[in-house]
């Protein structure tokens, strides 16, 4: 085996496209540096034209993009903010960072997003105790969107708005419409290893501008418009620079090649390994389009004859990586005291998922490698 067929295949690597250095250079020829510039005005409206989404506040995380989403509907401490159970832990911190009380939501097996009956449940019950949630943030798991229109109808009559956490589904639709479009904010990530990137960043969309207008002034210290620094209200430092919006602006002419590409990813491995009985794959749902930012398998491990933390090793051992489905957060040890509605599908979904290597970059004899050595873990 010569040194470069075992070259390490990562789980979703950077891909870049291309233009992102010329942008770079735009940055740095006009000395913007930092902190903000044409190239940060630049990528919003190119955000605004992905989304639809008529507003966009370019920040420094997806985090940071929610956090901001939360202090504009004046999240306070001990208010209820319902979130998804099968989420990363970006999507609900903001809630805490607020003094807030999260409550998670299970998933479905339709979509592995959140669960719109356990949703009406919850809303039910704060509604009864006089504890309206102030607001509902469904992710949009592995690149999915949720089924928004099924959770405006409960949210709407009691005026819950919602906040969409679309950190993985850039690129990805809902009945025609780009990812988090149907929300009264939506929030979106370029860390390192998503769809997109801009090594670092997020960024807050709305069709409402006083939000979005409001996301930038928090996002930039809260300063009052004086000669001096003067604070009436506590502002963070979220806002994107210069340089990092330009690589957006780059990778965003790209995102329609790689939802392609992640999708024709997808079909390979679903192709080659549907066959392999205990294996199968993350369904679509039927109202959208899934930018299947990460290939996600379910192990049965009697039928298959591996569990997904063997097939993980197995797989470490030839240099590839996987990882295990996000843990849910009702299950983490930071939220042990909160309150949560069902449970048992995303804990089932987190103990039989193995998300494989994607990267839009992967090469044929890259994917063939990932698809023999799982293969090789089975009874077959
Ligand atoms: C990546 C991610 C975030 C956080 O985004 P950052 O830009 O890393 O802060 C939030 N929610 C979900 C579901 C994510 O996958």
């Amino acid at each position: 085996m010569s040194a470069s067929s075992n070259n390490r295949i990562y789980l979703s690597p950077p891909h870049m496209g291309g233009t992102e250095q010329d942008f770079v250079k735009q940055a740095f020829d006009s000395n913007f540096i930092a902190p903000l510039g044409p190239q940060v005005n630049g990528f919003e409206e190119d955000f605004s034209k992905l989304s639809g989404l008529a507003h966009c506040a370019a920040l420094s995380s997806g985090t940071a993009a929610l956090h901001l989403a939360l202090r504009i509907l004046d999240v306070q401490p001990n208010d209820v903010v319902l979130a998804s159970s099968l989420t990363f832990i970006g999507s609900v911190s903001p809630v805490k960072f607020l003094g807030a009380e999260p409550c998670f939501i299970d998933a479905d097996y339709k979509s592995w997003n959140m669960d719109p009956d356990l949703l009406a449940e919850a809303v039910d019950y704060y509604i009864s105790i006089g504890k309206k949630p102030k607001a509902v943030i469904p992710t949009d798991l592995y690149g999915q969107c949720a089924d928004y229109d099924r959770i405006l109808e409960i949210l709407e009559p009691h005026g819950i708005p919602l906040i969409v956490d679309a950190a993985e589904s850039v690129g990805a639709t809902y009945k025609g419409e780009h990812a988090g479009k149907r929300a009264l904010m939506a929030a979106y990530s370029f860390n390192g290893n998503k769809i997109i990137t801009t090594s670092g960043g997020g960024l807050l969309a709305s069709d409402n501008e006083e939000y979005i207008d409001r996301a930038r002034w928090l996002s930039q210290q809260a300063k009052e418009p004086l000669p001096y620094y003067e604070h009436n209200e506590l502002g963070y430092n979220y806002r994107m620079s210069n340089v990092v919006a330009a690589i957006g602006r780059g990778q965003l002419e790209v995102i329609q090649d790689r939802v392609t590409r992640k999708r024709e990813i997808f079909d390979y491995y679903k192709n080659e390994l549907e066959g392999c009985a205990g294996i199968s794959f993350m369904p679509e749902a039927e109202y959208g389009k899934c930018n299947r930012w990460l290939t996600v398998i379910l192990i049965d491990e009697d039928t298959f004859g591996a569990d997904p933390e063997q097939i993980r090793l197995r797989l470490e051992d030839e240099n590839i990586e996987s990882r295990p489905v996000w843990k849910p957060m009702h299950m983490q040890p930071l939220f042990k005291d909160c309150k949560s509605f069902g449970g048992k599908v995303s804990e089932d979904l987190f103990k039989r998922g193995l998300c494989l290597p994607c990267g839009t970059a992967m090469t044929q004899v890259d994917l063939d490698r990932a698809v023999e050595a799982i293969k090789k873990c089975g009874k077959l």
